[in-house]
């Protein structure tokens, strides 16, 4: 399919292309989509998927986003955070089962001094010198960032989640603005962090023109890394009768960013394997490179639910890692054990 391929050519489409890949495709030429968009995924990357080990290390959080389940206002949360141990605990297990980047994710919890933060990324440093670290704990001020960055984290996780000022202040409360966001991406990109950016496809509210809006900032941007997953709702926030989001856009996204971003990480996220059983590897299958299994205490994972019906809840890291094994041979892919650093040169 002539736009397919042209996608594939120039890395870029007219906004009226976007809209047509994102509203208007047959069945056919999605499957050709995602065809192009795994050979592109092939040619990087092979037949190999990078694993990043999550280490959910604090659900506290100061912010109270509509949409998110440990927001400030959730009193139903049990809250949690674990100390340098058992955080060092957690890259134990995962170093010894393969893993050679840790994921580093909490809400923003003011509590960890710059400090004491720096001292866990350089703990974790030290003992760990071949691998990854990647924080994912929110806005911060940039000397912060620099801080963890020169106490040894190598790639920063943050969502804009969407770029469109007004779409941007309907999921987020008075007093969280879009400028920050990009602004706390742009310091990151400045001060060396690999970075990634992404949004939640379905969010309330979100149209088709949104998308596409998101779709040309992160372009934009050029981030290493491109976290998408479907909107998913939590009983115990505002939006929780609001519609999940579709399966088959945020695949059809996912593709469009692998063809514009070939050398980008792509995770196939846990709220995509949540809304659907086989959601894990049709993402894969439509050019996403990553996963990341959950390294967090067993008791802790059901107190950090992002969304309902969590998937991957009760599975030790080691029978995740198994089983994921086992999913990814049957679609002909298998497990790269290596850290998975972003390689590619970036786009002019
Ligand atoms: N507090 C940090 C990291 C934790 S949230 C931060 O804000 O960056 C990580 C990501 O989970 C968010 O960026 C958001 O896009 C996603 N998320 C949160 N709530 C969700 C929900 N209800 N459904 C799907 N994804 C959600």
């Amino acid at each position: 399919m002539k736009l397919i391929d042209k996608l594939r050519n120039k890395r870029h489409l007219e906004d009226y292309e976007y809209e047509y890949l994102l509203t208007k495709l047959s069945d056919n030429e999605k499957a050709y989509l995602f065809e192009q968009a795994r050979a592109v995924a092939q040619e990087n990357f092979g037949n190999k998927v990078f694993i990043r080990g999550l280490i959910e290390f604090s659900n506290y959080c100061k912010n109270n986003c509509y949409y998110c389940g440990i927001r400030r206002d959730n009193e139903k949360v049990e809250r949690y955070r674990l100390n340098k141990e058992d955080v060092l605990e957690c890259c134990q297990t995962g170093y010894q089962l393969g893993f050679r980047t840790f994921v580093l994710q909490s809400g923003e919890d003011d509590s960890y001094r710059v400090n004491e933060m720096s001292d866990i990324i350089r703990t974790i440093r030290d003992k760990y010198p071949d691998c990854a670290i990647t924080l994912s704990m929110g806005e911060k001020d940039k000397h912060t960032y620099e801080q963890y960055f020169h106490a040894g984290a190598n790639r920063y996780l943050l969502r804009h989640e969407s770029i469109n000022e007004k779409h941007y202040a309907s999921l987020h409360p008075e007093g969280m603005h879009i400028q920050t966001r990009v602004q706390c991406l742009k310091d990151l990109k400045e001060i060396g962090f690999q970075t990634g950016s992404g949004i939640m496809v379905g969010s309330p509210k979100q149209t088709t023109q949104n998308l596409i809006e998101d779709i040309k900032f992160l372009e934009e941007l050029s981030p290493e890394m491109i976290g998408i997953g479907p909107y998913l709702p939590h009983e115990d926030t505002p939006f929780k009768e609001e519609a999940k989001g579709s399966m088959d856009t945020t695949l059809i996204l996912l593709a469009i960013m692998r063809l514009m971003h070939p050398q980008a990480l792509i995770p196939s996220t846990t709220a995509l394997a949540t809304i659907d059983p086989t959601g894990r590897d049709q993402g894969i299958l439509a050019g996403a490179n990553v996963v990341m299994p959950n390294l967090s205490p067993l008791t802790m994972r059901k107190k950090y639910q992002l969304y309902n019906d969590k998937a991957c809840m009760d599975d030790e890291a080691a029978e995740s890692l198994d089983s994921l094994n086992k999913r990814l041979e049957k679609i002909g892919y298998t497990i790269s054990y290596d850290r998975g650093d972003f390689k590619g040169e970036k786009d002019v």
